[in-house]
């Protein structure tokens, strides 16, 4: 058995370092040149935490990540609408970690390239296409560095080539590009003074105006600081003015400050925050219709190429680990391809699709939409605005849609 992986993603590395320990021979081909640290903050929950121990990961992930101790919503008043422990705090035997989500990339492609070696981890190959044959998969990949063009053959291809991807169109050519949400996200780090004891996240306002933030690093925590990771949502409608979402569009802070004027709390400083950040990323908020079907012949998909979800609950990430650890047990356990990408496609297409049309509702931010609704002035009480057990059933329903409810994370 061989499989090819097209996109050295989060969802593609982790996929080749779960296959390669399963004892299946596994390539990635990444399209970029050289793997850099890309993008912002992002969050690893306890469930794929776990996943990733079981690669032997979460020291390189200590050294970096800041374990998450609590996640607090407030209002934009500043009032405090719901507050829960998370990881290890909460009880789980796993943390939840607030990571550079370019430095878990480098830490997944390093230990790529260490266990299944460089000649197996190409980056500068971008997929262009692909063939089912009766006996196997012929994928087509351009080497960016020379143009020539790359011919691949495998058991299995897995599309793990993010929102855009090429296989995706190919197994459902005429699809079009991502829905925008009509939403706009600027996102950016700022070092500080630590906030609320240095572990905590935080969301502010209600989608769509609404600030979140955490620190994402050990080693502005060493020096007695943090490097705090935001993001601040807004509605502004409209057609959309983007191309297509890109990660490395700059933004004017300014633009940003003017929706935060007055949020200034006894907790935190937002406008102070937000004018003290070094670069700032504009990135419209897009998803797609979950699909009725993610695989053709030999080919299948995997993370933000089968499932791009808003970023509510933070479950990107984690859900595409949860998606390499099915395809592989899918792999080990089926005798033939079509039985092992059915198995694979009819347990994480439906709980994928589950959590990508509850983040269209705001996810577990959906109390924050709530506590706004009933009481847009503010509250003295919050258990008279929305009882302590809704919003406790809000918080427990989205862990068990999304798969880290404690018991079955916790469990063997
Ligand atoms: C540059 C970048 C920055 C990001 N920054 C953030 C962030 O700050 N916060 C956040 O929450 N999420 C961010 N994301 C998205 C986040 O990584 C994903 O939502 C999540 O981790 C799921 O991972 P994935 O592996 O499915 O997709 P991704 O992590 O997007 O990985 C897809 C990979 O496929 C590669 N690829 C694309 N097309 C081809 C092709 N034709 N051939 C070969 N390879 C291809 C891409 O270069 C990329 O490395 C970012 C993604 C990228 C690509």
């Amino acid at each position: 058995m061989k499989v090819v992986i097209v996109g050295g993603g989060i969802g593609g590395l982790t996929t080749a370092l779960m296959l390669h320990q399963a004892g299946i021979e596994v390539q990635v081909y990444e399209s970029v040149p050289e793997v850099k640290p890309a993008g912002v903050g992002i969050n690893l929950l306890p469930h794929a935490v776990k996943r990733l121990a079981g690669l032997g990961l979460p020291q390189d992930l200590y050294d970096v990540a800041i374990p998450t101790e609590t996640l607090t919503f407030f209002n934009k008043f500043g009032q405090q609408i719901w507050s829960e422990p998370r990881g290890l705090g909460a009880g789980y035997r796993w943390p939840q970690f607030s990571i550079h989500r370019g430095e878990l990339q480098v830490i997944l492609h390093k230990t790529a390239v260490a266990r299944l070696g460089q000649e197996n981890v190409r980056t500068g190959h971008h997929f262009e296409n692909y063939e089912n044959r009766a006996d196997g998969i012929v994928a087509q990949f351009r080497d960016t560095a020379n143009q020539r063009l790359v011919q691949v053959k495998a058991d299995v291809l897995i599309g793990a080539d993010g929102i855009h991807s090429t296989v995706r169109e190919r197994i459902h050519p005429g699809e079009g590009p991502p829905v925008w949400s009509g939403i706009v996200m600027w996102r950016a780090t700022t070092e500080m003074e630590p906030f609320m004891g240095g572990r905590a996240m935080i969301m502010a306002g209600t989608p769509p105006h609404k600030f979140v933030c955490y620190p994402i690093s050990t080693e502005a925590e060493k020096q007695g600081r943090s490097l705090v990771n935001w993001i601040a949502d807004i509605r502004v409608g409209g057609p959309s003015p983007y191309k297509r979402e890109d990660w490395s569009q700059r933004a004017n802070m300014e633009t940003v400050l003017k929706y935060f004027e007055g949020w200034k709390f006894d907790w935190l400083d937002i406008p102070t925050l937000v004018s003290k950040a070094t670069t700032v990323w504009e990135y419209p908020l897009m998803d797609r219709e979950p699909f009725a079907r993610w695989t053709d012949g030999r080919a299948t998909l995997l993370g933000d190429a089968a499932h791009p979800m808003y970023p509510m609950g933070s479950n990107g990430s984690s859900q595409a680990i949860l998606d390499a650890e099915a395809i592989t047990a899918a792999l080990l356990a089926e005798p033939g391809v079509e039985k092992a990408l059915e198995r694979y496609e009819s347990e994480r297409r439906p709980a994928t699709a589950g959590v990508v049309l509850a983040n269209r509702q705001s996810g577990p931010e959906r109390v924050m939409k709530l506590a706004d609704d009933l009481a847009p002035q503010g509250f003295d009480d919050i258990d008279k605005v929305i009882p302590h057990a809704e919003r406790q059933s809000i918080a427990d329903d989205y862990k068990r849609l999304a798969g880290f409810d404690i018991a079955t994370v916790n469990a063997d």
